[in-house]
């Protein structure tokens, strides 16, 4: 074979690939080794309404400081995590740490939603929905209190069985959201019979919106047909007065971004929720 022309002509490729599938590897015994030791921890990034500014809600939003790596960005350790199986516990353990937090905090009078993301390999999971009931039943967190976001790939992966698990999860009472809208390949035809009330407009869009008209066209295109078809709209990466201009005139539901807050460890957040909504009575579960 030709083997070795091939080698010299794809040396630069192979180091390349060598490499990514070191980092590959070194990340996969690292992750084994975090669940087992409490590297990850969550932090939460306000949500709040256009019509009162109130924060509504939080995004979960899984964190890893490894000892000697440092922080590493889910971006890049989920799908890594996916890769190997062990999302399936990590998983658990944001959706489970989540939901407490979120109970905490309304026994503290702070009623959010909890958004919590979910990898398209948990969504597959048949067991899903019965681990979504038993841990807000452990936790003690009203189902309405949580919100699963799933990317369009997810849902758009197996629409029957998307349509099928979101209709499980709706009975149950859960919300679910469409992450990074407008990235992926939904069918509209598909969408109308998902079970999702809200729409999170990706912030690949929400970034130019000031200054790029094919932006703006596909950003007011969504918030329209969100409002027709009943769905709530949220824009993801707000970080300027520009931006959130824009989207109040474009009838844009709720806010995410730098702009109000970054993500925030959960005693941050708290500190944040007091500045932010002052007034608000305690809430019963
Ligand atoms: P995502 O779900 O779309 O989350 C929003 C991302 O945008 C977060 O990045 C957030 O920190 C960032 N962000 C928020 N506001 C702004 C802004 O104004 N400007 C900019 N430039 N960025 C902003 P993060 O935390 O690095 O997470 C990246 C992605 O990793 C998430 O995208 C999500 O797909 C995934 N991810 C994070 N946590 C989890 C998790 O617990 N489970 C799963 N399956 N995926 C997760
Ligand atoms: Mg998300
Ligand atoms: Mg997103
Ligand atoms: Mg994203």
């Amino acid at each position: 074979l030709a083997k070795k022309a091939g080698r010299s002509c794809f040396r630069f490729y192979t180091t390349a690939i060598q490499e990514k599938a070191a980092r590959h590897l070194q990340l996969v015994n690292a992750l084994r080794v975090a669940l087992e030791q409490q590297q990850f921890h969550i932090h939460y990034q306000p949500q709040l309404s256009m019509a009162g500014g109130q924060l509504v809600g939080a995004e979960a939003l899984l964190r890893w400081e490894h000892p000697e790596l440092g922080n590493i960005s889910p971006a890049e350790f989920i799908p890594v995590a996916e890769d190997c199986g062990l999302i399936l516990q990590l998983g658990e353990w944001v959706l489970r740490h989540a939901v407490r937090q979120a109970r905490q905090w309304r026994e503290q009078g702070l009623a959010l939603v909890m958004g919590v993301n979910l990898s398209a390999v948990q969504f597959r999971q048949p067991d899903l929905p019965a681990l979504v009931a038993r841990i807000l039943q452990e936790e003690g967190l009203p189902a309405s209190a949580l919100e699963l976001e799933l990317t369009e790939g997810v849902a758009m992966y197996d629409p029957q069985q998307a349509i099928a698990v979101m209709n499980v999860l709706h009975e149950q009472g859960v919300r679910m959201s469409i992450d990074d809208f407008g990235t992926g390949y939904s069918s509209l035809n598909l969408l109308k019979q998902f079970r999702v009330y809200k729409l999170k407009i990706d912030q690949s869009f929400v970034r130019d919106i000031v200054t790029d008209p094919e932006d703006r066209a596909i950003v007011a295109a969504i918030i329209d047909m969100a409002e027709n078809l009943g769905l709530l709209t949220i824009a993801e990466g707000v970080e300027t007065e520009e931006q959130l201009s824009w989207l109040r005139a474009q009838g844009c539901d709720e806010l995410q971004g730098y702009l109000f807050s970054r993500p925030l460890p959960a005693a941050a957040f708290a500190a944040y929720a007091q500045q932010h909504q002052p007034a608000a009575a305690p809430a019963r579960s």
